[in-house]
């Protein structure tokens, strides 16, 4: 294959992958149950993870191939320390950039962020409880997470807020956390509790688009809950509540999956390409480009060999199959 040849990332369903989800860190500053185990994850050794200038060489290859959107994400991207060096780089390139964030450490970099032009935050937040946000990161933080989200509200940026909805954990809030929109102009995403290593996983613990909308609707009145037109390879079907300033969405990358117009690939901290946030089957690019050898050609392979639907787990049995879903990193570890 000639890398010279290659102008978009096609793969073997037409699908053109133009966004890219690099994760810079493992490591984070809050132990959320759905997201990691609770005594950590094996780190990478620092050797293998990338440098600043190697996420730099990798995000201008593939904005050679045709990438025109990046997010940032881990771990918590935020606690690294050359943070600023990334994201000055990528600032120059023609991309979206974004980031999604716990918010935590927002106050230290919200001047830099309108400095470079970095508009669009993905902030996740779960509940509005402060004994409850103990309960699912095992850690303090939650006033100065809430004064982060305000900072970045009232400086006008471009808001959305990722609330993973877990039976028995924060389900009771979905109310609370509709009424959101009431008050601010974001857009909070509901995000099905997806299986990965060591999650403690069960389908029971899932709320499925159907239930979230039914509760809504027992709340609101169904009359008063507007769908919104999709978005271009949307992820979460998105909705309106009359009068409400924003709106909220449901990510049901399990129930009812996007895969169809799925434009994603990700890259680890460890330099490892994922053609899909639910396979186990990664191409380490780092190794490759360390060697001087041809990354954009081990790309494009990477994405030839995805499959039509979540890694092949078609259907809801081999999704609950814990031999297929536990062989894949822990969602720290891919960045989600
Ligand atoms: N630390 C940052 C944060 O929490 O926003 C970025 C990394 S985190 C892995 C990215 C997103 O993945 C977060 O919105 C988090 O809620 C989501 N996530 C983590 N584990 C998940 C799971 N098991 N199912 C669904 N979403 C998950
Ligand atoms: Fe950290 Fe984000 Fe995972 Fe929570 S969801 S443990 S904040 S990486």
């Amino acid at each position: 294959m000639n890398p010279a040849s290659i102008h978009e990332l096609k793969d073997k369903f037409g699908r053109i992958h133009n966004y890219l989800r690099i994760s810079l860190i493992e490591k984070c500053n809050l132990r959320c149950k759905y997201c990691m185990p609770a005594d950590g994850i094996p780190l990478s050794p620092k050797a293998s993870l990338m440098s600043a200038e190697e996420v730099l060489e990798f995000a201008r290859i593939f904005v050679g191939l045709g990438v025109n959107k990046i997010r940032l994400t881990g771990g918590e991207p935020l606690l690294r320390k050359d943070i600023y060096e990334i994201l000055e780089g990528l600032s120059k390139l023609p991309v979206d950039l974004s980031l999604t964030t716990n918010g935590l450490l927002i106050d230290r970099h919200v001047d830099n962020f309108r400095k470079l032009g970095v508009k669009n935050i993905n902030f996740s937040l779960d509940t509005l409880r402060e004994e409850r946000f103990f309960e699912i990161t095992r850690r303090t933080g939650f006033q100065k997470t809430l004064d982060n989200f305000r900072i970045l509200h009232d400086q006008g940026f471009n808001l959305k807020i990722n609330v993973v909805l877990v039976k028995g954990m924060n389900e009771d809030e979905l109310v609370d956390l509709v009424n959101l929109t009431r008050d601010f102009d974001v857009s909070v995403r509901f995000i099905e509790f997806m299986p990965f290593d060591g999650n403690s996983w069960d389908c029971s613990k899932m709320v499925s688009e159907a239930e979230v909308l039914e509760k809504l609707g027992a709340h609101f009145g169904t009359e008063r809950i507007t769908p919104l037109p999709n978005e271009e390879n949307f992820t979460a079907r998105k909705f309106k509540i009359t009068d409400y300033r924003g709106d909220f969405g449901i990510i049901s990358s399990v129930t009812n999956p996007f895969c169809g117009t799925c434009n994603r690939i990700r890259l680890t901290a460890n330099g490892r390409i994922k053609n899909c946030l639910f396979s186990n089957q990664e191409t380490d690019l780092l190794a490759a480009m360390r060697a001087g050898e041809n990354v954009e050609t081990l790309i494009l392979e990477s994405i030839l060999k995805k499959k039509a639907v979540r890694a092949g787990m078609d259907n809801m049995e081999k999704l609950s199959d814990p031999v297929l879903h536990s062989d894949n990193r822990s969602m720290i570890a891919i960045g989600g």
